[in-house]
């Protein structure tokens, strides 16, 4: 049985990307969110090896060190010919700078060193809700999509250059509702954070809108 969620809720990010999208997708649910930045908490070394071991670690030390629920997302873009990378150091791809023009450069020039015609790849969104006590409860959300060259100033990250499937459009050329594409009475969302998300408030959020 999942735990259903009332009340406060840290959200355990400090990119301020995945924090608007959170609140935006947090909003119907009078759910009430702050931020791990707005607390000044800090942030912890991402160990895992999988996106939702990373969700769990930076879910965990939230929770611990505020004694509230807390959620957070570990995502990244995983691209097939580049045998998944960058995968869960998506966000590392960009350095210290954050600077993601360089990130998706470097996307093109790896798959041109290895002279791969394969544009195929997705992104994951792992989210890990954890209460202090212990609890958590983890859901996975993926969309499918072609690189592309980047196109769109809207989202953040690797958002200009991937194009989902079934859309002419890149997420950097979508409003921030489209990329997210969420019908609450079909329980269904268009990008990974999107779709995980509507899985975790099927368990964890009541009343559904
Ligand atoms: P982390 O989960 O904090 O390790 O960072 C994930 C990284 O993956 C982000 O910094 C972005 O670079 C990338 N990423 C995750 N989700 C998205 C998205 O929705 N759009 C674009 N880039 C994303």
């Amino acid at each position: 049985m999942s735990r259903i969620l009332t009340g406060k809720v840290v959200i355990a990010t400090h990119n301020p990307g995945k924090l608007a999208e959170m609140r935006e997708l947090l909003a119907p649910f009078g759910v009430e969110a702050v931020s791990a930045g707005a607390l000044g908490l800090s942030e912890p070394d991402e160990t895992g090896t999988m996106f939702a071991e990373n969700a769990a670690i930076k879910a965990k030390a939230a929770a611990d060190a505020t004694g509230l629920p807390a959620f957070a997302d570990d995502s990244g873009l995983c691209v097939d010919a580049l045998d998944g990378a960058p995968g869960i150091f998506s966000a590392r791809w960009a350095g210290p700078d954050k600077d993601f023009t360089g990130a998706m450069a470097r996307i093109f020039s790896e798959l041109d060193r290895r002279e791969a015609g394969d544009r195929r790849a997705h992104f994951v969104s792992a989210l890990v809700l954890a209460w202090p006590d212990g609890h958590t409860e983890q859901f996975e959300g993926r969309v499918f999509g072609d690189l592309v060259e980047p196109r769109g100033s809207a989202g953040f990250g690797y958002d200009p250059i991937f194009r989902p499937d079934g859309h002419a459009r890149t997420f950097g050329e979508m409003s921030a509702e489209e990329k997210h594409g969420v019908d609450w009475r079909k329980g269904e969302g268009l990008s990974h954070r999107a779709r995980a998300f509507v899985l975790l408030s099927r368990a964890c959020l009541a009343p559904a809108p």
